[in-house]
C-alpha cells in the first residue's frame, strides 16, 4: 500500500486532515445547495436519496479521519477517499438526473483535490477513474440498464449529441487533472524555493551577526545623520559603554563626553565623506587609564555609491605596545650583552698579563705579615676575576649546539673522570650512577652537555659541607624524553633563592661566579629541554635535566656505584 505514496507528493497526516475538513464543508455546500435547488423543481426529482448521499459522504470522511488517527497511511487514506468519492459522485449524478445532471461537473472537485494532494499522476488517475465511471454510467443509462429518477435530459438527445456531451466531460476531467497537478507542483516548488531563500537569509543574518559579535576588533557603525546603528561587544568594552544606552543616539551625544577624540574623528569622516587609514589615537578609559587605539574609518555606501554612514574599526593596542616595549628592551639587553662580551674579551688579555706577573712576584718576593696577606688577596681575586671573565664569555658567546648521537653512560663516565680531578670533590663524598633504562643514545652536543652535567655535579659537591652521597639517575620519560637527575645531601636551596638560580651572576658562594647554572640552563634550552629544581624532603637538593632523546635503545635496569671517594 505504501507504494501508493509517490515521490514528491506532500501527503502527510496534517494535509489530509485539512483536506477532510474542507471536503465536508464543500460536500455540505454543494449537495445541500443541490437539495434546495432540486426541491424547487416541484417533485420532478425526489431529493431523499441526496440526503442519504450527503450522510454517506460525511460518514466516509469520518471513517477515514478516524483511520488516519489510528495510523492509516495518509496516501492510502487519500486514494481510498478519492475512489469512494467518485462512486458517491456517480450516485449523485444518477439521483440528480443522470447524464444530463447539473452535478456532472462535481467530479472536477475530486480531480482538483487529487491533483493538489497527489500531484499530476493523482489528478490524472482520478480523472481517468471519473471518466470511466461517468462513461460507464452513460453507457448503462443509454442501454436502459439504469434509469435516473425524474425526467432524463438524455431523452430526445441524439446519440452523437450524447457522445459529444460525454466527450466534453471526459476532456474536461483530464484537463482539470493535468492543469491542477501542474499548478500544484509549481506552487509546491515555489514554496520550497521561498523556504530555502528564507533559511539562507536567516543563516546569512546569523553569520554576519556572529562575525561582528565575535570579532576581536571593536566595530561601531553610524548612519548619515551620525546616529549609532551598531556596536559590537569588543567596542562596548573598549569604549566603556553599553549597547542599549548608545544605539539610536547621536555619536556626539553618546560618545562625546567619554571619548571626545574618537567621536570627533567619526564626525570628521562623515562630513568629509573620506575614509581614514589606520592610525593611532589615544583615549582615556573609564578607570582613567590612557589606552592607545588603532583606528580606521570607512565610509558605508549604498548600491548607488552614496554615503550612508561610517564604520569605525578599532583595536586596543595596550598589549601590542607592551610587547613592543619588551622587544625594545630585549634588543637593548642584547646590545649591552654584546658590548659587555667585547669589554670582557678586551679585559681578558691584560688580566692574563697582570695575573702572570703577580704570580711571578708572589713566588719571587719573600713577603711576610700584612704584605704577604695583601699579595695573597691579589692572587686570589685576580683568579676569581679570570674565572668570571671566562664564564661570562662562555655564557655570552654560547654557540648553537652541534648534535651527535652520544651514549649517555659513556658521557657520564667522562664527566666523573673530570669531576675526580676537580677540587670541589671533597673527601667523603660518594657518587652513584643509576641507569634505570640501560644505556640510552641521546642526540645532543656532547661537549656542551658534558659542561652542563659537570656544572651540576660540581654544584652538588660544593653544596655538601659534610660527607654524603651524590646520586645521578637517568630515566626515560615517555617515548621521547630522558631525565637526568642529580640528588645531593647538601644544604638545599633557600625558598627565595630558587626563583633566581638561573639568573646570570646570582651566587651565594664566596668566590662563585653565578654563571654555572645560567650557562647550563641556556645549553639545555638550546637542546629543547629544561632544568627542574626542588629541595629534597629531608636533606639536599635535586636538579633534573629533561631533554628529548630521538633514539631509544635497549631497556634494562642497571645500577653501578662509581668512584667511591675517601
Ligand atoms: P656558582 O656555583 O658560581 O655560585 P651557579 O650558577 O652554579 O653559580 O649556582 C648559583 C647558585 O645556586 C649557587 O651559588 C647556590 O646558591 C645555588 N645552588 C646551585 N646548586 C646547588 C645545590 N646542589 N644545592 C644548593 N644550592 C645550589
Ligand atoms: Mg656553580
Amino acid at each position: 500500500m505504501e507504494g501508493l505514496t509517490f515521490r514528491g507528493s506532500f501527503v502527510n497526516g496534517r494535509a489530509v486532515g485539512v483536506f477532510l475538513g474542507l471536503r465536508t464543508i464543500i460536500l455540505a455546500l454543494v449537495v445541500g445547495a443541490g437539495i434546495v435547488i432540486l426541491q424547487g423543481t416541484q417533485g420532478e426529482i425526489t431529493v431523499g436519496p441526496l440526503y442519504v448521499l450527503l450522510v454517506c459522504g460525511c460518514v466516509v470522511g469520518g471513517v477515514f479521519f478516524v483511520g488516519l488517527r489510528l495510523g492509516l497511511p495518509p496516501s492510502v487514506c487519500v486514494w481510498s477517499i478519492m475512489v469512494a468519492d467518485v462512486i458517491l459522485e456517480t450516485a449523485l449524478v444518477h439521483y440528480s438526473g443522470g447524464m444530463s445532471s447539473q452535478f456532472s461537473l462535481i467530479f472536477c472537485l475530486s480531480i482538483i483535490a487529487a491533483a493538489f494532494l497527489l500531484q499530476v499522476h493523482g489528478g490524472l488517475g482520478i480523472a481517468l477513474l471519473a471518466s470511466f465511471a461517468y462513461l460507464s454510467y452513460g453507457v448503462l443509462q443509454a442501454k436502459g440498464v439504469l434509469s435516473p429518477p425524474g425526467p432524463s435530459g438524455l431523452d430526445g438527445q441524439t446519440a452523437s449529441a450524447g457522445f459529444l456531451h460525454a466527450y466534453m466531460h471526459v476532456s474536461l476531467f483530464f484537463m482539470v487533472g493535468a492543469v491542477g497537478g501542474y499548478l500544484a507542483q509549481r506552487i509546491r516548488l515555489k514554496g520550497r524555493e521561498l523556504q530555502n531563500a528564507e533559511t539562507e537569509l536567516q543563516r546569512l543574518k546569523v553569520d554576519t551577526n556572529n562575525i561582528i559579535n565575535n570579532m576581536s576588533s571593536g566595530i561601531l557603525v553610524v548612519d548619515s545623520k551620525a546616529k549609532i546603528l551598531t556596536i559590537n561587544p569588543t567596542a562596548e568594552e573598549i569604549l566603556g559603554v553599553e549597547k542599549e544606552d548608545v544605539v539610536g543616539l547621536g555619536v556626539e551625544a553618546a560618545l562625546g563626553p567619554l571619548v571626545p577624540h574618537f567621536a570627533q574623528e567619526m564626525l570628521e569622516a562623515l562630513v568629509e565623506k573620506q575614509n581614514k587609514r589606520r592610525h593611532e589615537i589615544s583615549i582615556r578609559t573609564r578607570d582613567g587609564r590612557r589606552m592607545p587605539l588603532g583606528l580606521s574609518i570607512s565610509i558605508l555606501k549604498d548600491e548607488k555609491g552614496r554615503a550612508r554612514g561610517v564604520i569605525a574599526v578599532f583595536q586596543d593596542l595596550t598589549e601590542a605596545r607592551k610587547m613592543q616595549e619588551k622587544m625594545r628592551k630585549a634588543d637593548r639587553l642584547a646590545a649591552i650583552g654584546e658590548l659587555s662580551a667585547g669589554i670582557a674579551h678586551e679585559i681578558r688579555n691584560p688580566l692574563a698579563s697582570i695575573s702572570g706577573s703577580i704570580e711571578v712576584l708572589y713566588n719571587e718576593l719573600d713577603l711576610s705579615g700584612e704584605n704577604r696577606r695583601l699579595m695573597e688577596l691579589i692572587v686570589k681575586e685576580s683568579d676569581r676575576l679570570d674565572r668570571i671573565i671566562n664564564d661570562f664569555l662562555e655564557f655570552a658567546r654560547l654557540r648553537p649546539p652541534s648534535l651527535d648521537n652520544v651514549s649517555l653512560t659513556r658521557c657520564l663516565d667522562d664527566v666523573f673522570v673530570l669531576l675526580r680531578n676537580n677540587p670541589a670533590l671533597k673527601c667523603g663524598i660518594e657518587t652513584e650512577v643509576r641507569h634505570l633504562d640501560g644505556d640510552v643514545t641521546v642526540r645532543f652536543d656532547e661537549e656542551q652537555m658534558k659542561q652542563v652535567l659537570l656544572n651540576l655535579a660540581i654544584n652538588a659537591c660544593e653544596a655538601m659541607d659534610r660527607p654524603g652521597k651524590i646520586t645521578v639517575q637517568t630515566q626515560r620519560v615517555g617515548s621521547d624524553d630522558i631525565k637526568i637527575t642529580f640528588t645531593d645531601e647538601g644544604t638545599g636551596i633557600g625558598e627565595e633563592e630558587i626563583a633566581r638560580l638561573f639568573e646570570p651572576f646570582f651566587t651565594t658562594k664566596e668566590g662563585g661566579t653565578g654563571l654555572g647554572l645560567a650557562i647550563a640552563n641556556k645549553i639545555v634550552e638550546a637542546h629543547g629541554g629544561r632544568i627542574e629544581v626542588r629541595n629534597r624532603e629531608l636533606i639536599g637538593a635535586e636538579f633534573s635535566i629533561l631533554i628529548p632523546i630521538r633514539m631509544p635503545v635497549r631497556r634494562q635496569e642497571t645500577a653501578e656505584v662509581l668512584h667511591p671517594v675517601g
